[in-house]
């Protein structure tokens, strides 16, 4: 193993030999590099399907979870990781599901954590925000500094209407704790007609003067939810227009790695990013794959393509085939997503629900 590489605790249980692919640098297994030269430095990796909130857009309320059996263990997860560092990413995403429902979820992202500095640049979380309060603290321990939390409105009532859970409260107390934890919250909400457009300039300025990120995303049509995907779909170009009226917005060269664009607003002193799937395609610059809380990995968000990394971890020789199964998904990974928000009481585009591969 290379001396500059800290060995990894060991999360709970027994462990099974490392599957670190990291040798002399020489013989470092190849970058990640799709068919269309994009290279990967970004894993968005599931740790649950699971969630304590049943947002509309998302899920149903009698949501079907994959059976605990299948989802790989913590140790399967930072295994995995492994691998996916070894071919050069650099930043992990943990996400869900809600991830923080997880149990010892934190023992992962401590180890992981003892990498940063060394082969991970980045190691970061997506949240609902509910439990945030009780694990900010352990995660900013852990090397984390920047999370996104998900938040579609400030009003009580609404909130639980959309999420069908009255838990906003628990929200805003994990986001302060988060800030109070020195790390850097971004705040994401999905813009849905009908819901939270009349609110978005509210909720735009409220996180703006919290010294939050806010970056809207388009609805995508991600699995069966019981709601009609068009009646949510509010386009960001529209948004956008609408905000421009009562803000001065300046486009912003950041770049996050990431789809959103982003513009600074004048009168609020924040940045805006947009997610826009449907008005802008963003998949020419794809540097990320996802892989599920069972280990399968999904070349592309809005696509069906999907490799099996569980089987090569659990095989006798996870080394060889789980290099083989990140190849297959260089291959197979697309140049664009294929979905699409054109017709009513379509089926959705992709059958698979944002829950189980994390946004
Ligand atoms: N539970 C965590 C959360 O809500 O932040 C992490 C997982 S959640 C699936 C990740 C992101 O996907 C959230 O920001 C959520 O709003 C977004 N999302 C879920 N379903 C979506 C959909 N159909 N279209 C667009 N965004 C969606
Ligand atoms: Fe849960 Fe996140 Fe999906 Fe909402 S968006 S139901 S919080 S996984």
């Amino acid at each position: 193993m290379n001396d500059d590489v800290p060995t990894q605790p060991t999360p709970k249980a027994a462990r099974k030999p490392d599957l670190i692919l990291l040798g002399d640098p020489a013989d470092r297994p190849a970058p990640l590099v799709d068919s269309f030269q994009r290279r990967i430095t970004y894993l968005r990796l599931s740790v649950t399907d699971r969630c304590d909130l049943r947002c509309e857009y998302c899920m149903p309320e009698r949501m079907t979870f994959l059976p605990k059996k299948d989802v790989l263990t913590l140790e399967e997860l930072y295994d995995l990781a492994t691998g996916f560092i070894a071919r050069g990413v650099t930043k992990i995403r943990i996400t869900g599901g809600e991830p923080l429902v997880r149990r010892d979820i934190i023992d992962l992202f401590t180890a992981l954590g003892r990498r940063l500095g060394h082969d991970l640049a980045e190691l970061t979380l997506t949240t609902n925000g509910t439990q945030l309060a009780a694990h900010a603290e352990a995660l900013a321990r852990a090397g984390v500094r920047r999370v996104n939390v998900s938040l579609d409105t400030l009003d009580r009532a609404k909130f639980a209407e959309l999420t069908r859970r009255d838990m906003l409260p628990q929200v805003l107390e994990g986001i302060a704790a988060a800030k109070a934890a020195g790390l850097k919250v971004k705040l994401n909400a999905v813009a849905l007609k009908g819901v939270n457009d009349t609110e978005l300039p509210d909720l735009i300025a409220w996180g703006h003067a919290q010294g939050h990120d806010v970056t809207l995303i388009e609805v995508m049509p991600l699995g069966d939810v019981e709601a009609e995907r068009l009646d949510q779909y509010l386009p960001l170009d529209d948004v956008r227009k609408g905000l421009a009226q009562r803000w001065t917005l300046t486009d912003n060269s950041y770049a996050s790695g990431g789809p959103a664009r982003y513009v600074d607003i004048a009168e609020t002193g924040g940045r805006l990013g947009f997610i826009t799937p449907h008005t802008n395609n963003f998949c020419s610059g794809c540097n990320r794959l996802r892989v599920t809380a069972t280990g399968q990995l999904y070349p592309c968000l809005g696509g069906g393509e999907q490799v099996d990394l569980r089987a090569a971890l659990r095989s006798d020789a996870p080394e060889t085939n789980l290099a083989a199964a990140l190849n297959e998904a260089l291959r197979i990974k697309p140049e664009k997503h294929h979905f699409r928000m054109d017709s009513r009481g379509a089926s959705p585009a992709v059958p698979r629900h944002m829950s189980m591969t994390g946004g």
